[in-house]
């Protein structure tokens, strides 16, 4: 029996977040481990309602406490778009690399630096117990990709005080200032004085 399901079917974020949690030493399952691929309705307007949508659902079907996230970029120069429609920014048969064809198509005529940010926030729910918390990591947009790590946006993503992008750093790395990773600290702390 896990201690925690995560509620996610993104490859990149189960792998982040199971390392970021590592230290904990729960037994933590995510919605690919259960071959589970209802989709829940993520029409929230903010990243924490949509957190909260998916926690309260997997936690009712299976009665075993959730963590869940949203998280998205947030660009200044597009309003604040893809914002909470980061996975599904290209349309409902969206990939990474339409994504990121529609993000650089936006950007491409306007003028430079693209200031942006990554946005997590991270629920856990054990039925009684509602936690959140939040995780933002700044930088720019480049036009042209580079590197091979992450997943999403991350190729064209320079975090503040660095000077590669997300996609060149080592993933051990990017769980240290990653947004996910601020978010998932948070909660671990406040998971650390909950008995789940
Ligand atoms: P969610 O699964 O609804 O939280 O959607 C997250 C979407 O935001 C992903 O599909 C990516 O497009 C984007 N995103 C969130 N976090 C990251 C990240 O760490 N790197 C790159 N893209 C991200």
């Amino acid at each position: 029996m896990p201690d925690l399901i995560f509620a996610s079917r993104n490859n990149g974020k189960i792998k982040e977040v199971k390392d970021i949690l590592s230290v904990t030493g729960l037994k933590i399952i995510s919605l690919l481990d259960l071959n589970d691929d209802e989709d829940i309705i993520e029409d929230g307007i903010t990243f924490e309602e949509n957190a909260v949508k998916k926690a309260a659902h997997v936690f009712n079907k299976y009665k075993i406490p959730v963590i869940a996230d949203d998280s998205g970029l947030v660009v200044d120069q597009l309003n604040g778009q893809p914002g909470v429609h980061s996975a599904r920014y290209s349309g409902p048969n969206a990939t990474d690399e339409l994504n990121n064809q529609k993000l650089i198509t936006e950007l491409t005529l306007l003028p430079e630096p693209h200031h942006a940010k990554y946005v997590c926030s991270a629920v856990f729910f054990n039925g009684e117990n509602y936690l959140t918390s939040e995780g933002e990591e700044k930088g720019i947009i480049i036009l042209d990709a580079k590197g091979s790590n992450g997943f999403g946006y991350d190729p064209f993503f320079i975090p503040e005080n660095y000077s590669v992008t997300m996609a060149e750093l080592d993933p051990s790395e990017k769980n240290k200032i990653s947004h996910r990773a601020k978010a998932f600290n948070k909660l671990k702390e406040q998971l650390s004085a909950l008995t789940i």
